[in-house]
């Protein structure tokens, strides 16, 4: 667990969250400023700062975030959604600690913005 890492805190309970899943490796949590009628994230415990710090070392927890995010929407009901996440700050990443977006429930534009 990395200080002054608010994902972090939040996958220890540290920082209350309103949690859709919850295994060993990964956290699923709504999104606090939801951008779709559902919008969770999923992330894993240990921390990764993004898509950039992915290895070969660390990669497993990604394949199974994908496990998750697609066990998680199939049981809410979910038929189309978009997973979406953001690698620095021009793209739009806030928290630098790795999750992935899954919005659904509206119609999506391509590209986004
Ligand atoms: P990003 O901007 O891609 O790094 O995504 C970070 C996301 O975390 C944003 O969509 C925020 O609304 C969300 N967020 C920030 N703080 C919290 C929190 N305490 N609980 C749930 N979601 C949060
Ligand atoms: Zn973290």
């Amino acid at each position: 667990m990395k200080n002054d890492c608010l994902f972090c805190a939040i996958a220890a309970g540290e920082i209350p969250s309103n949690k859709v899943y919850e295994d060993d490796l990964c956290y699923g949590f709504y999104d606090i400023d939801p951008q779709a009628p559902t919008h969770f994230l999923v992330i894993p415990k240990e921390h990764i700062s993004s898509v950039a710090a992915v290895s070969a070392e660390n990669s497993a927890v990604v394949a199974h975030i994908f496990e998750v995010i697609a066990k998680v929407t199939k049981e809410l009901g979910l038929e189309s959604y978009r997973v979406v996440s953001n690698i620095g700050e021009q793209a739009g990443q806030s928290v630098f600690h790795l999750h992935f977006h899954v919005l659904s429930g509206r119609d999506m534009t391509w590209p986004p913005g």
